[in-house]
């Protein structure tokens, strides 16, 4: 018989529910410290966060429900392109000369080419439910200002994104993608906001970071009536949406007659990719006792995970979100500009980060020329080019995959291929003429950025 080595569900073996972890958290032994206001530094309740958000979101924000049911209109929207397929990686292996089982699962056959349409579309659809006409975000590399721009354009909203500045000059074809799907789209720091304005008065040539743009974007939502705000990661209710990628990955491991993996690896910028694809698992650990190892693999250039400090911290540069516990570097760190864009936010997700401090998870990181090595290995075994940011799950793949063969054991390796890279062709083409840098965040800034850190015991 011929081998496996592709699995798609048919539509109607779609998951119908998001899986909720703030309903397990106790029973694997997390605490999740409550986000705090910036001004009173007491817990905040849901309705601070109101002029921001609708009220679905941010129930489901604090939601200890296991399962939500995903609202038919938005299971709708997710069939253009889910479920998405899980690839058994024969040809790497091969290539790797590892007897590792290696399989992943891709989720670039989105529209936009990433996991993040998964949550892009939940949100528009509530806020278009709850009567907001428009939506502001940001977004570092495009992938998520793309996916909104997409979800935002289907349910009739307007939506404005603020651009980080280095990505807006380095990857135009993004900002385009966005305005082919009606969206305007801003470089930042931008003079439209007190927030830029305050930015580019202190440092005129910026080349912008997350943490800017998010400012931007928060106090438009929060200074207008008719608009709301729109996060891409790092939140509770973000993570919870893209758990439709571990529930399609286990069923279809089921298909391949897989067994149960021995690790699986994601990479991490707030999070949430990583998080859909892991948290069924510890689901099914504390159900049926399967355990699995799970590993984060995030830039050297930014480094929270590995590097940062698990303390509270503005997700934002200018001050103005709550304070959340996280593992953090900073919330004025301002990355290197290195390729893989959409991994170089200061903090991580609250969740990612308890779940580490409490261990149920490892935590790596790379520098660039690795990553990129791991990718064109890959690609030239299986075909598909990983986004840089999804390269740093091949990397870490890679190296489990080497270790097996290193130690003959032909362990099970899953990972996350969340992201195509056929926007990111100028990393490639930099990479190939040898012009790119390993870069590792100094020590020395890493202690600079954290003496910023609010002081909260
Ligand atoms: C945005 C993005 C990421 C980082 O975000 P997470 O919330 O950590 O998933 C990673 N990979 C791709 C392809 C992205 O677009």
């Amino acid at each position: 018989m011929s081998k496996l080595t592709k699995v798609i569900l048919s539509e109607k073996d779609a998951p119908t529910h998001w899986y909720n972890i703030n309903a397990d958290l106790p029973a694997l032994g997390v605490e999740l410290p409550p986000p705090l206001h910036p001004g009173t530094l007491e817990p905040i309740g849901p309705e601070a966060l109101a002029p921001l958000f609708p009220m679905e979101l941010i129930m489901q924000e604090v939601s200890t429900e296991r399962y939500i049911e995903i609202p038919e209109p938005v299971q709708e929207v997710y069939r253009l392109w889910r479920p998405t397929p899980l690839f058994r990686a024969h040809r790497w292996e091969k290539a790797l000369d590892t007897p590792a089982k290696i399989y992943y699962k891709y989720e670039g056959v989105s529209p936009s080419g990433s996991h993040k349409p998964n949550t892009s579309v939940a949100q528009a659809y509530y806020n278009a439910q709850e009567g907001t006409k428009r939506i502001t975000t940001e977004t570092g590399a495009g992938q998520w200002g793309s996916a909104l721009s997409f979800a935002c354009q289907l349910f009739g909203l307007e939506c404005k994104v603020y651009m980080v500045k280095v990505s807006y000059e380095q990857k135009p074809y993004r900002r385009v993608l966005m305005e082919t799907w009606g969206a305007e789209v801003i470089p930042s720091p931008s003079v439209l906001t007190n927030a830029g304005r305050a930015i580019l008065d202190k440092d005129p040539d910026t080349t912008g970071s997350l943490g800017i743009a998010i400012s931007e974007a928060v106090e438009e939502a929060a200074t207008r009536d008719d608009t709301k705000y729109s996060l891409g990661s790092v939140l509770n209710h973000v993570l919870l949406h893209q758990t439709i990628i571990g529930q399609e990955v286990i069923k279809q491991l089921e298909m391949f007659d897989a067994g149960w993996p021995d690790v699986v690896v994601g990479c991490t910028g707030g999070g949430s990719n990583f998080a859909g694809f892991f948290y069924p698992f510890l689901a099914a650990q504390i159900d049926e006792g399967k355990k699995t190892r799970i590993v984060a693999v995030e830039p050297a250039a930014s480094p929270s995970l590995t590097r940062g400090k698990y303390a509270y911290d503005f997700g934002d540069t200018g001050q103005m979100t709550p304070l959340m516990k996280m593992h953090t570097l900073g919330h004025d760190f301002v990355p290197a500009p290195i390729h893989a864009g959409g991994l170089r936010y200061h903090g991580m997700s609250p969740q990612i980060s308890a779940v580490l401090d409490a261990r149920l998870i490892e935590a790596r990181n790379t520098t660039q020329l690795p990553m990129f090595g791991a990718c064109k290995s890959f690609v030239q075994a299986e075909g598909i080019l990983p986004a840089p940011e999804a390269g740093h799950a091949v990397w870490g793949a890679m190296g489990e995959a080497l270790a097996c063969k290193e130690s003959g054991e032909a362990q099970t390796i899953v990972f996350n291929l969340c992201g195509h890279g056929h926007f990111d062709l100028s990393a490639y083409d930099a990479y190939h003429a040898g012009k790119l840098e390993d870069y590792e965040y100094p020590d020395e800034k890493v202690a600079a950025s954290l003496e910023a850190l609010p002081l909260i015991t």
